[in-house]
């Protein structure tokens, strides 16, 4: 795994310096990385304050584009102080690095499901391990969490437009805490295993 600090003139406005951020990342990806045994060795993460997928309620933002490459995003004001910072920090890399070990194994698709399964293996390994906070958790019913599975299912909504995006959480967590429950098996072995066979798992069609 390598951190590599990406330049930009926004360092120069960062309250908190560029040496103590690479550290924590460095720190909160090697934790990230036991827990999830056997992410690809060939994790780069890139690190780059103020790209635009910060989110308003953390400060903080991330992305995976394969098994090897993650970004790290987040406001250089660090508008939530310094311990929020840490704590969302962590949430995003655990989150993020889940996601890549998810893709060493699931090759990016188009399919809604894929992405439902893929933050729903996110958000429960951030959660667990990581303390994370998803602020649309417990609001859905069940029949609302199956009636949204339906529509992924189908394809027929977008899952990245809002209000869609925060079902897909969801609904996504719903899916794999199911597989879970049914399996046996722990959120870092479900992460290691495919999109199908984790919604077999759910047994929810
Ligand atoms: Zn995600």
């Amino acid at each position: 795994m390598k951190i590599y600090l990406l330049e930009s003139e926004d360092w120069e406005k960062s309250v908190i310096s560029r040496e103590k951020v690479k550290a924590l990342i460095e720190k909160y990806a090697n934790e990230a990385e036991e827990l999830l045994d056997n992410p690809s060795a060939e994790l780069n993460i890139i690190v780059k304050p103020s790209l635009p997928h910060i989110s308003s309620t953390k400060g903080v933002g991330g992305s995976t584009y394969d098994a090897e490459l993650i970004d790290i995003t987040f406001d250089p004001l660090l508008p939530f102080g310094t311990k929020k910072f840490k704590k969302y920090l962590k949430e995003a890399i655990f989150h993020e690095m889940n996601h890549a070990l998810y893709m060493k194994f699931n090759p990016r698709e188009d399919r809604q499901l894929y992405w439902t399964i893929l933050e729903g293996l996110g958000i429960v390994f951030d959660t667990k391990y990581a303390d994370g906070e998803h602020f649309t958790q417990g609001r859905a019913t069940e029949e609302d969490k199956l009636a949204w599975f339906y529509k992924f299912n189908s394809n027929s909504v977008s899952h990245w437009d809002t209000p869609n995006d925060g079902m897909m959480y969801d609904t996504g967590a719903w899916l794999v805490m199911r597989a879970e429950k049914n399996s046996g098996k722990n959120v870092v072995e479900l992460t290691k295993l495919s999109c199908d066979e984790i919604l077999r798992l759910s047994n929810t069609k």
